[in-house]
């Protein structure tokens, strides 16, 4: 089996890439078991020395690992750069880790009582197509920190970046076997990590609908899983709040990677007071998005990954009241212009559905409870920003929205050193930040009395 992967950009047929069977999944699974006893048998600074050899090597590829990205999923070449090196940032951090694993000391009765941070074994990482690198690193560099070997499945449409990274790890001087990746079917390759015993857990970054699937399957090995899916994202907008800013930065909130961006913030809730001078400058700022060739420099939104995703992002404008769009290049390659609609109420597709395309869609509320209340009506929780002036309305309204990443003032969401993960069903546990190595072990408890 193989895919023949297409460049979204220009449409042009690019290479074949060979799928593995199901029997190569166990094979190279049997190798990551073997690896990892050797990995766990390294010091602690070995281990560390190591991960940051590996760091090396993608400072050293970030500008072939970007080519890459822009040919094989058109991020625009300047974000593309951005994530080879965020890449090589999470290495660099998370290299630090197998030196501090600390366990604890628990006072006791009668001797000493001490935890050990022991590594699952092999973990399965499955990515989608979406930020295909920087997605896979949140797995693999804490679970490789934590003493485990990794197998990862990179996105049928996207996963020359996540080969790259793994002839990177060979020429690092990784133990043979103790980071593979594996280029395959989510139903063929993903779907054995789930059913073969020696995977002892399953990180998933992908749909909601194809999360549940993965946490039915491993319910029958009570396989450890993390789950990072889909979100409907609010931006929230109050009257009080620096509107020009607030209106200047939105379309960088959900037009980055067009749309394809799981922290998207897909609905901009506006105070009615402020909603026109909102949309004025949003027309504005829309309108200066640069939308076209990825090799440019210059260009901010390239195109969607996949005509077929194409066409499904297209729908949505048939029963859509749209207020103004965006340019885009006409020709060959998966454009789609940043389109801002107007909500037709909180039932509206556009304010329910992941989209995961350039639409956004504005919302105008009342008042703060309003805002809230709007917010929180949907079953995603992964990100979204507060603008307000007021210090005091920031603090209720961050501690009120049901979602785990949230920025005021700001559209920050996603930094190595920081948790990262969603409520609700945008997902389960939490990837990045210090503990992420921690939920790639075990907790051993051990007594040893005094006498
Ligand atoms: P998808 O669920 O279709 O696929 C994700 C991965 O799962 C792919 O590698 C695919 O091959 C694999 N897969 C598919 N079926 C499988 C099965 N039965 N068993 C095992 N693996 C299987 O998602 P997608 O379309 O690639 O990505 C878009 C989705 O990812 C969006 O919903 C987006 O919100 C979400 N996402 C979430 C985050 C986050 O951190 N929360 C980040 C990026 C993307």
């Amino acid at each position: 089996m193989s895919y023949t992967l297409i460049n979204p950009a220009t449409g042009e047929t690019m290479e074949t890439i060979d799928h593995v069977t199901v029997d190569e999944t166990d094979h190279a699974i049997e190798r990551a078991r073997v690896a990892q006893k050797e990995w766990a048998s390294f010091t602690p600074a070995e281990r560390g020395e190591a991960l940051r050899r590996f760091a090396r090597a993608v400072e050293n590829d970030v500008e072939t690992l970007a080519a890459l990205e822009v040919r094989n999923s058109g991020h625009p070449i300047s974000q593309a750069r951005w994530e080879a090196n965020h890449v090589r940032n999470v290495l660099d951090y998370y290299s630090a880790a197998p030196e501090r694993m600390l366990g604890k000391q628990i006072p006791v009765a009668g001797g000493i009582d001490i935890t050990f941070n022991d590594p699952l074994g092999v973990v399965g990482i499955i990515t989608p197509w979406n930020f295909p690198m920087t997605i896979a690193s949140w797995g693999f560099a804490p679970a490789l920190a934590a003493g485990n070997a990794v197998v990862l499945k990179p996105a049928e449409w996207t996963p020359l970046t996540s080969i790259r990274l793994g002839e990177l790890g060979v020429s690092a001087g990784l133990p043979d076997g103790l980071f593979q990746v594996l280029a395959g079917k989510g139903s063929v390759v993903g779907n054995r990590f789930i059913t073969n015993e020696t995977v002892r857990k399953v990180v998933f970054t992908g749909s909601t609908e194809v999360g549940k699937g993965i946490m039915r399957g491993a319910a029958d090995q009570i396989k450890r899983v993390t789950l990072e899916l889909g979100g409907k994202s609010a931006n929230i907008v109050f009257a009080d709040a620096d509107v020009d800013k607030a209106a200047a930065t939105a379309p960088y909130s959900v037009f980055e990677n067009a749309g394809q961006d799981c922290c998207a913030r897909s609905r901009i809730l506006v105070q009615k007071s402020v909603l026109d001078r909102f949309m004025e400058q949003l027309e504005v700022s829309v309108s200066k998005l640069v939308v076209g060739d990825p090799t440019n420099e210059a260009t901010e939104m390239g195109p969607l990954v996949h005509a077929s995703h194409q066409a499904g992002v297209e729908k949505y404008l048939e029963h859509a009241d749209v207020a103004f769009r965006g340019s885009a290049p006409s020709g060959p390659g998966n454009w789609f212009a940043p389109t801002v609609t107007m909500s037709r109420g909180v039932t509206d597709p556009c304010m329910t559905d992941e989209i995961f395309g350039p639409i956004v869609t504005v919302h105008a509320f009342d008042d703060e409870a309003d805002a809230i209340e709007i917010a929180n009506a949907t079953e995603f929780g992964l990100s979204g920003s507060i603008w307000t002036r007021d210090i005091g309305r920031g603090i209720r309204v961050s501690r009120a929205v049901e979602s785990g990443n949230l920025s005021v003032n700001s559209h920050s969401s996603v930094r190595y050193n920081t948790p990262f993960g969603g409520m609700k069903q945008s997902g389960l546990g939490r990837e990045l930040g210090p503990d992420a190595p921690l939920h790639f072990t075990e907790e051993k408890n051990v007594f040893i009395p005094a006498d």
